[in-house]
């Protein structure tokens, strides 16, 4: 989306002057006009190619949890299926079959009880799928509601202030009351008790989040529904649980086995991840598994015709790729349950051993240590004051490294953190060459005589 403001100051730039390429003179082209006449594709190539020069190196971000590497038969399998549309299940039903075989693969991992065909479907990406797996609950809340003779007209959904902005995205576009629970001190996510207190006869749902994108920590989704199952013996109001596990929903099923956070949870009606942070595909894919066919009222889902036979689909979209799914289930077929925990531990060996090494180094306070999600937060010392955690974002970026700094949510705006995401592809190598660079930018930093950034002057950073 272009917004305004940005559109504003990429219009003072005029017209762009492309130097002779591929024996073509100098040419003037508008930048924010459609060219006139056709130019030879190798002139357009070069003219995108080279502007995007400037894009960051998505290996050196660790900032993101999506998915910056991938094999090169996946690419290929990708490439191959860059025309294909999802939505085109008849056209395309091997595809199809696959988005089929990816949901059963993943309800089988979060313990959904056996069924022959599991209740879910690909989305775009994790956001997507909250908004299916809201809207389902508020359809299954208002349906129960309105058979009770009771009024349904004032939703509720409760969850940490450190959710992820497609929470409160849902609620605002739909129209269901916020109920954010603050951080407190040094608990910087969502408790059971805390959940409960908010919790009423309009509550569609709590959202427990396996793997909080502010700190890499696990809320205690078995504890929260604990907490509600002793509110409903009090009260009688029973609350569903969704759990947000678009990174850790890949992780906690290979690496930690003994986490109970899924469907073992009779609670826990709905469970979402994104295919393409922990699930290793490139940007495009996330995933949403409910419990079972109650779970999911029937009236939400629209049939599409498919071999002659309906298809059921339940999405916001309707054309979009398919070659990430594809690619999704490359990755299940290639890893299989062993290489998926090779390279989840990887990477929180990765995570815990850097965040060790920072930790030696002196001015930092980690509030997490990378040993939950293979991500963790650091701040610095009270006692530093001469330079903020945004200098030290800002210098690093000097060789590259994206490493986000940020406030806390309410309660702890005045805690700021960086963060560090480790995902496949970065390497013990790359995190020694990170430390290294830290260093070097520490002894420049120590000697300025104040900050000089703060969460105002430093780049936005949004989770
Ligand atoms: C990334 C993330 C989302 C949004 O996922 P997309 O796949 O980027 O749409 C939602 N919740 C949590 C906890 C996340 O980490």
């Amino acid at each position: 989306m272009a917004l305004k403001h940005e559109v504003q100051e990429l219009r003072q730039a005029a017209d762009l002057l492309v130097a002779p390429l591929y024996s073509l003179e100098a040419e003037r082209i508008p930048r924010h006009t459609l060219v006139e006449n056709e130019m030879p594709p190798d002139v357009a190539y070069q003219i995108v190619h080279d502007e995007l020069m400037l894009d960051g190196n998505a290996r050196l971000n660790v900032a993101t949890f999506v998915s910056t590497w991938m094999e090169p038969q996946a690419e290929r399998l990708m490439a191959e299926c860059l025309d294909k549309n999802m939505i085109d299940k008849d056209e395309y039903p091997q595809t199809a079959a696959l988005e089929t075989r990816c949901v059963n693969i993943l309800a089988d991992l979060w313990h959904a009880p056996r069924q022959e065909e599991a209740t879910g479907c690909s989305t775009t990406g994790s956001s997507e799928a909250a908004m299916l797996a809201g809207l389902a609950l508020k359809r299954r809340w208002r349906n129960q509601r309105l058979a009770d003779g009771m009024p349904a007209d004032r939703p509720n959904i409760v969850m940490g202030a450190n959710v992820q902005v497609c929470w409160e995205k849902f609620a605002n576009y739909w129209d269901v009351e916020m109920r954010l629970v603050p951080m407190e001190g040094e608990t910087y996510h969502l408790t059971p008790d805390r959940a409960v207190g908010q919790c009423d006869e309009n509550t569609i749902a709590v959202v427990a989040v396996l793997g909080s994108t502010f700190d890499g920590s696990y809320e205690p989704v078995a504890d929260i529904c604990a907490a509600l199952d002793a509110f409903e013996q009090d009260s009688g109001i029973d609350v569903p649980v969704h759990v947000d596990g678009a990174s850790g929903g890949m992780v906690a099923p290979f690496i930690d086995p003994d986490l109970v956070w899924d469907f073992r949870l009779p609670r826990v009606a709905s469970i979402n991840t994104s295919g393409h942070k922990y699930g290793l595909v490139y940007p495009g894919v996330g995933w949403i598994v409910w419990r079972d066919v109650d779970a999911l009222p029937d009236e939400l889902i629209f049939r599409v015709n498919y071999l002659g036979d309906t298809m059921p689909t339940f999405a916001l979209n309707f054309s979009r790729p398919g070659a990430q799914v594809v690619a999704q289930y490359y990755n299940f077929l290639r890893l299989g349950f062993e290489g998926y925990r090779r390279v989840q531990q990887y990477a929180r060996d990765v995570a815990t051993g850097l965040a060790a090494r920072l930790d030696e180094l002196g001015p930092f306070d980690l509030l997490t240590r990378g040993d939950e999600l293979p991500v963790f937060a650091f701040a610095l010392k009270p006692e530093v004051d001469n330079y903020s955690v945004f200098d030290l974002s800002l210098a690093l970026r000097e060789r590259g490294w994206q490493v986000p700094a940020y406030t806390f949510p309410e309660n702890r705006t005045d805690l700021a953190a960086l963060r560090v995401v480790v995902r496949r592809g970065f390497t013990h190598d790359m995190a020694d060459l990170l430390v290294a660079d830290v260093k070097r930018q520490l002894s420049r930093l120590e000697k300025q005589p104040e900050p000089t950034h703060d969460a105002s002057s430093a780049t936005a950073f949004a989770h």
